[in-house]
C-alpha cells in the first residue's frame, strides 16, 4: 500500500528477440514488428524513462524541457496514433490487442498533458534532475567509469534545463513551489558526496576527474539558482494545486483506464466505506466483552470501533522478530492457497526474502523489488525492513500498525497471492508494451482484491491450512486496512473537484478510517502535490470484484474460482476494461 515503498515500476521479464516465440501470421507479426520500433523510438523522445527502466543507450542525453522539445513530443504522439490507425484491431491477437490499447492510451496522454493539464507550467517539482543522476551513481549495470563520463556528458545540459524550467513555469501553485525547492535542495548531494565517493571508486585519470567535479560546481550552482527564483518568484494569485473536475475526470481516465469514470468511482467508494463502518460495528460488538468486560461500549459508533481496534493493535511482534515474523508468514500462504486450490502457485519460482538493502534503510515493512524489462536474470526480491535501531516509542507505534493481523494482510498484498504473484503470471506473457505502460490500477487493485479474497476463502494465521473462517478479530483489521484504500479514493476526488478542506481531510482519515494523526498528515501533504494515482487501489479493486461476480451469475455453477484468477492473470498487467472485454464480453460494465 502506499505507505511502504513499492518499487513495482519495472517488472515483467522481456525479450527482444522474436526468435523464441511462434511467429505469429499477418496482422499480428506486423503489429509486433511496430512495437519493437514504437519502443525504440519511444526512447528517443523519453532517453530519461529508458534509462529508468534499464535501457542505458541515451544515458548521456538530458532533454531541455523546452518548447522545441515539447513539440518533438507532439509529432512523435501524432505519427505514432496514425501508425496505429493502419492495425485493424479486431484482427489482432487478445494480447495484442491490449498492447494497441496501452499505445494509444500513452500517446493520447502525452498530448493531453502538454496541451490540456500543462503541469510543466504549475508544477516547479516537474523539474528536478537529480534522482536521474543518483541512479546512474548507485546501479552497477555498467563499469563505474562509464558511468561516471556519461554523468559528465549528461551534465552539460543542467543549466540550460533549469533556464527552460524558467521560461516555462506560471503562476505555479504554492504547494508544488515548495516541493521543488525541498527536493532539489535535497538531491544536491548526488553532485557533492555522493559523486565524490563514485569518483573514488574510479580508476579515471586526476585531470578528467577534476574536470567531472568542475562541471559538478557548475550544476550545484544552476540548482540553487533555481530554487532561489522560485523562492522570490511573485506570485500574488496562485493557481490553487486542486486540479478541478475537468482535467480529474481526463486525467483518471488516462492515468486509471477504468470502465467507470471518476464520479462513478467516487460513488461507489463512498457507498463502501458505510458498508465498511456498519460491519465494523457489528464485530466491535460482538467482540466488546471478550476484550472490554465490565467497561460500557461507547454509545458513539467510531468511538467504540476505535476502542476495539486500538486494544487489537497490541497483538504485536518485537522489534527483533518482525523480520521473522513475516518470513514466517510465506509458507503458510501458500500452503492454504493449495489447500484451497484459490490459484496454481510456480514453485520453481520461489521468491527470495532478503532484508532491505541499505539505500533503501528507514523504510520498515515490506516491498517488491523486481528486475527491469531489460535485466532478464535479475532476481525478484521481498525487501522486508529492519526496525533495528529505531527508538522504543516509534518502534511501538509502527508494530502497533503493523499488528499480528495487518501484517499478514500486508503480507498477502505484497506477496502472495498479491504483488509477487501477479508478476510471475505477467512474466509468462512478456511484452515490453505491459512492462513499460503496465497498469497501475490493475496492478494495485489485484493486492487489494486478494486481501479480500484470502479473508473470503478463510485465510487467518492463527487457524491453520484448513481455517474454514476467518476470525473477527482478523476482519475487523482488514476492514481497517480496505477502510484506507477506500478513504484514498474518496479523499483525492473530494480534494481536486470538491473543494475539501484540511479539516474536512482530518475528519475522514482520523475519525472515519482510523489513522494516526501523522499518517493522516502525511497523507494530505500527498494529495496536495499528486492528482488521480490515490485512486488506483479501490478503483483496480472494485473493477476485479465487479468482474468476479457478474462472471458468477452468468456461469453459474460452471464458475470455477481457480481459473478465473488463473485466466485473469494471464493477459498481463492490463487495464481490467479490457481484460473483462475478453473474459465477459457480454458483461461491459456501465459507465463509457
Ligand atoms: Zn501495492
Ligand atoms: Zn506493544
Amino acid at each position: 500500500m502506499n505507505r511502504i515503498a513499492i518499487l513495482l515500476g519495472f517488472f515483467i521479464l522481456v525479450c527482444m528477440d522474436t526468435t523464441n516465440a511462434k511467429m505469429p501470421a499477418g496482422m499480428d507479426a506486423r503489429f509486433d514488428n511496430y512495437k519493437e520500433n514504437f519502443v525504440l523510438e519511444l526512447w528517443k523522445v523519453y532517453p530519461g524513462w529508458a534509462s529508468s527502466v534499464g535501457y542505458h543507450k541515451y544515458d548521456s542525453v538530458l532533454v531541455i524541457p523546452d518548447e522545441a522539445s515539447r513539440n518533438r513530443e507532439l509529432t512523435f504522439c501524432k505519427a505514432e496514433l496514425d501508425s496505429l490507425k493502419k492495425f485493424k484491431l479486431a484482427e489482432l491477437s487478445d494480447l495484442n490487442k491490449i498492447d494497441y490499447h496501452l499505445i494509444e492510451n500513452q500517446l493520447k496522454y502525452a498530448q493531453w498533458g502538454i496541451n490540456e493539464e500543462k503541469a510543466y507550467e504549475w508544477n516547479p517539482a516537474s523539474y528536478n534532475v537529480s534522482e536521474s543522476f543518483a541512479n546512474m551513481l548507485g546501479n552497477d549495470y555498467a563499469d563505474i567509469n562509464t558511468r561516471l563520463r556519461n554523468f559528465y556528458t549528461r551534465m552539460d545540459a543542467v543549466s540550460d534545463y533549469y533556464s527552460a524550467a524558467k521560461h516555462n513555469i506560471k503562476n505555479p501553485t504554492k504547494e508544488h513551489t515548495t516541493l521543488a525547492m525541498e527536493q532539489n535542495s535535497g538531491g544536491l548531494s548526488v553532485f557533492t558526496d555522493d559523486l565524490n565517493e563514485a569518483l573514488k571508486k574510479s580508476t579515471l585519470r586526476d585531470t578528467e576527474q577534476a574536470a567531472i567535479k568542475e562541471r559538478a560546481i557548475q550544476v550545484v550552482s544552476a540548482i540553487k539558482r533555481y530554487t532561489s527564483w522560485l523562492g522570490k518568484l511573485p506570485n500574488a494569485n496562485p493557481r490553487s494545486f486542486r486540479l478541478g473536475s475537468e482535467l480529474y475526470a481526463k486525467k483518471f481516465q488516462y492515468e486509471i483506464q477504468s470502465g467507470y469514470t471518476a464520479e462513478q468511482i467516487y460513488k461507489k467508494a463512498l457507498e463502501h466505506k458505510d458498508e465498511l463502518l456498519v460491519k465494523m460495528h457489528d464485530i466491535t460488538t460482538k467482540l466488546w466483552p471478550k476484550y472490554m468486560a465490565g467497561k460500557p461500549i461507547p454509545g458513539d459508533r467510531s468511538l467504540a470501533i476505535r476502542q476495539m481496534i486500538d486494544v487489537l493493535s497490541l497483538n504485536h511482534t518485537q522489534p527483533d522478530s518482525f523480520q521473522a515474523a513475516i518470513e514466517h508468514q510465506l509458507p503458510e500462504l501458500v500452503a492454504f492457497i493449495k489447500n484451497k486450490d484459490l490459484i496454481y502457485i510456480d514453485p520453481s519460482k520461489p521468491l527470495v526474502v532478503r532484508k532491505e538493502p541499505a539505500y533503501m534503510a528507514g523504510v520498515a515493512g515490506a516491498s517488491i523489488n523486481a528486475p527491469g524489462p531489460y535485466d532478464k536474470n535479475g532476481n525478484t526480491y521481498y525487501n522486508v525492513g529492519s526496525l533495528s535501531g529505531w527508538d522504543k516509542d516509534k518502534a511501538e507505534s509502527y508494530l502497533r500498525e503493523y499488528n499480528h493481523y495487518i501484517l499478514q494482510i500486508l503480507n498477502i498484498h505484497e506477496a502472495i497471492p498479491g504483488h509477487y504473484t501477479q508478476l510471475v503470471y505477467a512474466n509468462q506473457s512478456p511484452s515490453i508494451i505491459k512492462s513499460i505502460l503496465g497498469n497501475n490500477a490493475m496492478i494495485e487493485g489485484w493486492a487489494v482484491y486478494g486481501e479480500r479474497m484470502m479473508l473470503e476463502n478463510g485465510y487467518d494465521g492463527d487457524r491453520g491450512v484448513n481455517s474454514t473462517e476467518a476470525s473477527p478479530e482478523m476482519w475487523l483489521m482488514y476492514y481497517k486496512w480496505n477502510l484506507r484504500s477506500t478513504c484514498n479514493t474518496i479523499l483525492d476526488y473530494s480534494v481536486h473537484t470538491k473543494n475539501m478542506s484540511k479539516e474536512e481531510a482530518m475528519n475522514l482519515l482520523v475519525n472515519e478510517a482510523f489513522q494516526q494523526q501523522a499518517e493522516a498528515e502525511g497523507k494530505w501533504n500527498r494529495v496536495s502535490v499528486t492528482q488521480v494515482q490515490l485512486d488506483c487501489y479501490f478503483t483496480g479493486y472494485t473493477e476485479i470484484y465487479d468482474l468476479r461476480q457478474s462472471l458468477k451469475e452468468s456461469m453459474g455453477a460452471k464458475f470455477n474460482l481457480k481459473k478465473f484468477h488463473e485466466q485473469f492473470l494471464s493477459y498481463g498487467s492490463a487495464p481490467v476494461k479490457y481484460i473483462r472485454e475478453l473474459m465477459a464480453p457480454v458483461n461491459i460494465p456501465a459507465g463509457r
